[in-house]
Parts: structure tokens; C-alpha cells; sequence
């Protein structure tokens, strides 16, 4: 049996005294991408940011190749896991090199000074993502879709075998969103690395993704493959819209279609 490269147990989470995640069970294999789909509201950005380890679960626990996450020292869990967060205007005078060389953070020496291999990693992150000739230009005065770049080459510059993503292609427009993806199903195969993505765009998913899982109300109602999951009956139900499934043209896998 292929060992999970995360492996979320039996996770529930609240807020205050409301539960935002219900025993939620997942398992993501290396090379996997599964993508977590659902409303506003169900819980998707919950469930990544309590398994990235920011978030403390009420019950419940999520081992990164086998160790617990939560019990992990910051510096070791960015060296296991990276996570592209939610787009926000990213404030600051940091330029973009600087912005991914925090990336290497957790491999930084006592002086905190990177090494060749630093500067080669952030290299490599901007070239990926195709921002190699931002790299001096400041943050702070990029577009939002650029910005999300950033922060994916940032993950990138931390080298893990697992990236948890909260919607990245949410401020990107139609040829970025495919670049996107396509480069993270390229990571995810090449560094065999698994992938945790949360993404509201059905038909993405449905091109992209190994695997669905549909969180509605803080729990998980259904996993499988995109053929599986991306059902008129299961969609309809669970985002309360009339719609159609039919079949993408080249591809053959579920195309979404919404009635208006
Ligand atoms: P999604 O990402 O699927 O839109 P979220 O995980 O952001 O959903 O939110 C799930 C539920 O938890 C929502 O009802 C939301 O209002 C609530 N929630 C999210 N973050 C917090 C927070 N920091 N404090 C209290 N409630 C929150
Ligand atoms: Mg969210």
C-alpha cells in the first residue's frame, strides 16, 4: 500500500462554539493533486489552514509522511508542507526575490544569510513562474493576478512534498489560470509532490484534478474522481443550482454547464 503523503484524520475544528469542519478524513497520495471544492462558507479555507498546522483542531490529527503536524517546530513543518494562502493585497516594500527568498527561511543558516543554493532556489521559483523579470520590481505595485504568482513561487522556494493552495488562480486571468495549473500538475508528477487545492471553477477542477472532495456545511459529503463527483444530482445539491454536466469536447470529462 502506497504510503499518504497527508493524511488528515478524523479533523474537526471550530470556531468559538461553532464547528466549521465535522470529521473530515482524507488522505493525499505523492503525485496526487486533489481538489477541495464546495460553496462559500463550507469550510475549504478551515480545513487548509488546520492542515498546514496554523489552524489547532478540536479533534483529530494530520501527519505530514507520518508525523504529527501540529507537534512540529515551525521551521521543520516548512520544510514539510508550503501553502499558498488566499490572495490579499500583499503590503510591504519587499521586492518579489525578496518576497520568495522567505521561502528558504526554514533552511537559512544561524545568520540567517542565504547560500548559493537559496539564491539558485528563488532563481528557479521566478523562472517557473514565469516572473524571472519582476524579480527587483516591488510586491506592493504588482497586479493581484501577479501577486498570486508570487506567492506560489514562494512556495515553490521551500521544496516541500506537500503544497496546500486556497484558491490561486482566483485574481488570474483565463491563460495565467491554465499556466497555473498545469504547472502545479507538472510539479505535482515530477517532484511527485501532493497537492491540496482549493478552486471554485468546477470545469478546472475537472480538468486538473485527480481527485474531488465536496465540502458542504463542514463536512466532507463526497470523494472521488471528477467523473464520480461532478454529477448534475451531487452538484445541484449541494450548491443549490440548476445545471447540466455534459462532456468537455477534447478531453471527455465533466463540463459543468449553469442554467440561467
Ligand atoms: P470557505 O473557504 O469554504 O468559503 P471558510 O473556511 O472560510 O469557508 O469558512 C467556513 C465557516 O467558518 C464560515 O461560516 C465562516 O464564516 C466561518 N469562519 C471562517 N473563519 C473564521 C474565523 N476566523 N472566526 C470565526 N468564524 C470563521
Ligand atoms: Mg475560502
Amino acid at each position: 500500500m502506497v504510503n499518504a503523503m497527508l493524511h488528515i484524520e478524523n479533523l474537526s475544528v471550530n470556531y468559538g462554539t461553532r464547528e466549521a469542519l465535522r470529521a473530515i478524513s482524507l488522505e493525499i497520495n505523492p503525485g496526487e493533486i486533489v481538489a477541495l471544492i464546495g460553496p462559500n462558507g463550507a469550510g475549504k479555507s478551515t480545513l487548509i489552514r488546520a492542515a498546514s498546522g496554523v489552524l489547532k483542531p478540536r479533534l483529530g490529527r494530520v501527519l505530514c509522511a507520518g508525523e504529527d503536524i501540529t507537534r512540529l517546530p515551525n521551521h521543520l513543518r516548512a520544510r514539510r508542507l508550503a501553502v499558498v494562502p488566499q490572495a490579499r493585497q500583499e503590503g510591504g516594500a519587499f521586492t518579489v526575490a525578496q518576497t520568495v527568498m522567505l521561502g528558504r527561511t526554514a533552511y537559512l543558516g544561524w545568520m540567517g544569510k542565504p547560500g548559493e543554493s537559496d539564491e539558485r532556489s528563488v532563481a528557479n521559483a521566478l523562472k517557473m513562474t514565469s516572473l524571472t523579470e519582476f524579480a527587483e520590481r516591488r510586491v506592493a505595485e504588482l497586479s493581484g493576478g501577479e501577486q498570486q504568482r508570487v506567492l506560489v513561487a514562494r512556495a515553490l522556494a521551500q521544496a516541500t512534498r506537500i503544497m496546500l493552495l486556497d484558491e490561486p488562480t482566483s485574481h488570474l486571468d483565463l491563460q495565467h489560470q491554465a499556466g497555473l495549473l498545469k504547472l502545479i500538475r507538472t510539479l505535482s508528477k515530477d517532484y511527485e509532490l501532493a497537492v491540496l487545492m482549493a478552486l471554485h471553477d468546477l470545469n478546472l477542477v475537472s480538468l486538473f484534478a485527480d481527485r474531488v472532495a465536496l465540502l458542504v456545511d463542514g463536512e466532507l459529503t463526497h470523494l472521488g474522481t471528477p467523473e464520480e463527483v461532478l454529477t448534475e444530482e451531487i452538484i445541484q445539491r449541494a450548491y443549490h443550482a440548476t445545471l447540466s454536466v455534459t462532456r468537455h469536447l477534447e478531453t471527455g470529462r465533466p463540463l459543468v454547464v449553469l442554467h440561467v
